[in-house]
């Protein structure tokens, strides 16, 4: 993994850089104008050991609001307390690639902020969500007969084993092509993140790995010509 932390914005690894916010303000006795810090890059608090800021993307220049537990054992041992550094806001499980065409992207984009705030209902339906529109969406484009996976596979767009993949497909094709969540199931986070991942790897396929070999393709005839 590369160093720093996911911008919950654009999905880039930045490094933690605090949002610094000096503002002239008319203050003290004399009613000077002075130059304070509005917002100072972090507050540490002492009740859990955390320290928590504002930081800026180094990608994107958005802000977001961290976490983090700096290493506080004595050196040399530095066994005890790693440093941990964690986006807080906004929540976001995962970005999404932008090579996902609307309205496929932003029901994925919905099914991760779902995930990261904890709802695990609505992350299923956005999910589902995703990729009937996708499956439609290459209905479309492509003139398939039907919109579903198995269309997807014998269409070429997905392979055998995106198409099967284990159990899981089965274990999610009932749900997919149902109305709602069985009511009588209990789920779980790490199901939630499976029908995720596995959705998120058929978009891959489907969108992100054919726009990237476009890209390197009219790359290398960029090149040649
Ligand atoms: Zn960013």
């Amino acid at each position: 993994m590369a160093y720093g932390l996911m911008c919950p914005h654009c999905g880039e690894y930045t490094a933690f850089v605090p949002v610094e916010y000096r503002k002239a303000v008319q203050g003290g006795g004399n009613g000077d104008w002075q130059e304070v810090f509005l917002a100072s890059g972090t507050i540490y608090d002492e009740h859990s050991g955390y320290t928590f800021g504002t930081s800026r993307c180094q990608a994107c220049g958005n802000a977001f609001s961290v976490r983090f537990r700096a290493n506080n054992t004595v050196y040399p041992d530095r066994s005890v307390v790693r440093v941990t550094l964690e986006a807080l806001w906004p929540t976001r499980y995962k970005a999404v690639p932008s090579e996902i065409p609307s309205p496929v992207r932003e029901a994925m984009e919905d099914a991760s902020a779902a995930l990261g705030a904890g709802s695990l209902i609505g992350a299923m339906l956005a999910v589902r969500t995703a990729l009937l529109r996708a499956q439609e969406h290459q209905k479309e484009v492509l003139k398939l007969e039907k919109a579903s996976l198995k269309a997807l596979f014998e269409a070429g767009l997905i392979s055998r084993f995106e198409f099967e993949s284990g159990d899981l497909a089965r274990r999610w094709a009932n749900f997919l092509g149902h109305e709602e969540p069985d009511p009588g199931k209990d789920l779980s986070r790490e199901e939630v993140e499976e029908l995720y991942e596995y959705v998120a790897g058929l978009l891959d396929s489907i969108y992100v790995k054919p726009a990237k070999m476009e890209r390197s393709r009219s790359k290398l005839k960029g090149e040649t010509a």
